[in-house]
């Protein structure tokens, strides 16, 4: 999405385009996978001085708004990613318990269908969180490594 996607999406969502709200829509949709507010805090940070509660506050916003959605991670901070509003649809997210790490899988890989089940479900269906929680192939990788190194040792 460019700088004027994000203007249009604020505008679609009744928020004014501020600086930080654009540039905090520019580090979470041009990341590959969702941040936690720290992590944005600190991206944004390296480029120009800003206010980490200021930041806090236009993520919880642009959650009302519906332009992000808040990923709980099982205890540790929320991550957010885009919502189904930036053009993202909805989708199952893996959740790394050793580093933290997130990762969106593809909408393909778990389908999140509900128009079957609103058929019978008498409420109203807007939102669906599915978290896969593991372990990333990284720490997989390091735990192997670790082991490995165990065993090799006298
Ligand atoms: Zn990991
Ligand atoms: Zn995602």
């Amino acid at each position: 999405m460019s700088p004027r996607d994000y203007q249009a999406l604020l505008a679609e969502a009744g928020l004014s385009a501020t600086e930080n709200r654009l540039r905090v829509l520019e580090v979470v949709g041009g990341n590959g996978y969702p941040l936690s507010a720290g992590d944005i805090y600190r991206i944004l940070a390296r480029s120009a001085p800003v206010n980490r509660v200021t930041v806090y506050r236009i993520l919880e916003r642009m959650v009302r708004h519906g332009i992000l959605e808040r990923l709980s991670t099982g205890g540790r901070a929320f991550h957010y990613g885009l919502a189904a509003i930036a053009g993202q649809p909805p989708h199952p997210h893996f959740y790394c318990t050793r580093c933290g790490h997130m990762d969106c899988l593809s909408p393909a890989s778990l389908p999140l269908d509900t128009t079957r089940l609103q058929r019978t479900f008498p409420g109203q269906i807007e939102k669906i969180e599915i978290r896969l929680d593991g372990i990333c192939k990284n720490c997989l990788r390091k735990m192997e490594l670790e082991t490995g190194k165990r065993r090799a040792a006298p």
